[in-house]
């Protein structure tokens, strides 16, 4: 495997084409390519301080490119390293709005010291979710000391994305009635810090406010006594509250402490190695033959109201043992 060791080398001297060609290689389905990558991953060098791993989440139109040019700028202004990756299973390519987008950062693009990569186009979540995880130790490998994961708002992907990082950031506006969507769908229940990005110019006053009244609203979900997660105002555009969201991002981390750490990333460790073994066996049960034999007519008598779901579901699943 002299192709791994060129790769292993090069992520090692945090060579650009060698992250690049390594993040392919892990984002690949192919067996023998799976096979590399686990190879590949087996060999390369842990950091010796764990890295940041922020997981940024808002619905699309937010300012989530904006404020991650703005924020990446000014970490490798101050010497770090960035790493930007998206986990987005719905992007494609061709489409408008694809997360990691390096034309939507012309910045962070061009900066030396920061990489992007966007979320790979084909897949399930799962499949997104293990090559985005695993493109982060390739990044880790090569000395980036900030990695940044991008999602969108919405559906399963900011869970499976609160899932691999250390502290998950949630950007949302003043004034969509957003915020109360947000406690709805349980993403202020995962969020460790939110802020209300676009408070500049005249909606300022407007961000402030609104930050105040979610802040109140996370205190009555929180509970009184429990903490809840520190609600602040930004602008991507201007820069302005910028630091202060890294702050208490930083703030988050050192309340986890090294050993919660170290135990948040054991215990994600093992939920994603569930998440994948689901995801798998998903894959399997519409690959499997017995069951492709079986589920038109299932569907159709389960449709004439022929057949219950429970004992269709028994059928299904004594064709997928048969395999
Ligand atoms: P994303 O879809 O969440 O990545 O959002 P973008 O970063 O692409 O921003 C969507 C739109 O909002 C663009 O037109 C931006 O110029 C604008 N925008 C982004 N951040 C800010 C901000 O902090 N303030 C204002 N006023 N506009 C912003």
């Amino acid at each position: 495997m002299a192709d791994v060791d060129d790769l292993v080398d090069g992520i090692a001297a945090g060579r650009r084409a060698a992250v690049s060609r390594a993040i392919t290689l892990v984002e690949s389905s192919r067996p023998e390519h799976r096979a590399e990558a686990r190879h590949l991953l087996a060999r390369l060098t842990a950091p010796g301080e764990p890295t940041v791993r922020v997981g940024i989440s808002g619905l699309p139109g937010v300012g989530k490119s904006t404020f991650i040019e703005a924020l990446g700028g000014r970490l490798t202004a101050a010497g770090h390293r960035v790493g930007v990756l998206a986990v987005d299973p719905s992007s494609s390519r061709t489409g408008g709005s694809v997360l990691g987008d390096k034309t939507r950062m012309p910045d962070l693009a061009v900066d030396q010291h920061a990489f992007i990569r966007p979320s790979p186009s084909a897949g399930t979540l799962g499949g997104v979710a293990r090559a985005t995880s695993q493109a982060m130790l390739v990044l880790e490998a090569a000395s980036y000391d900030v990695v940044l994961v991008e999602t969108v708002g919405v559906g399963q992907s900011e869970i499976t994305v609160a899932g691999m990082v250390d502290t998950f950031l949630f950007l949302t506006l003043a004034r969509t009635g957003d915020q109360l969507q947000g406690i709805k769908r349980g993403i202020l229940e995962i969020a460790d810090v939110i802020a209300v990005n676009k408070a500049d110019g005249e909606h300022e006053a407007e961000a402030r406010v609104a930050a105040r009244e979610l802040a109140g609203a996370l205190r009555m979900v929180h509970g009184k006594a429990a903490w809840a997660p520190p609600v602040v105002t930004c602008s991507g555009l201007t820069g302005a509250g910028v630091d202060e969201v890294w702050g208490e991002v930083l703030a988050h981390r050192d309340r986890l402490g090294v050993a919660g750490l170290a135990d948040r990333r054991a215990h994600q460790q093992l939920d994603f190695a569930w998440a994948l073994v689901r995801d798998e066996l998903e894959q399997r049960l519409r690959r499997s033959a017995p069951v492709r034999a079986v589920r038109e007519q299932v569907r159709e008598q389960v449709l004439r109201g022929e057949l219950p779901a429970v004992e269709a579901a028994d059928r299904i699943l004594a064709a997928y043992d048969e395999a």
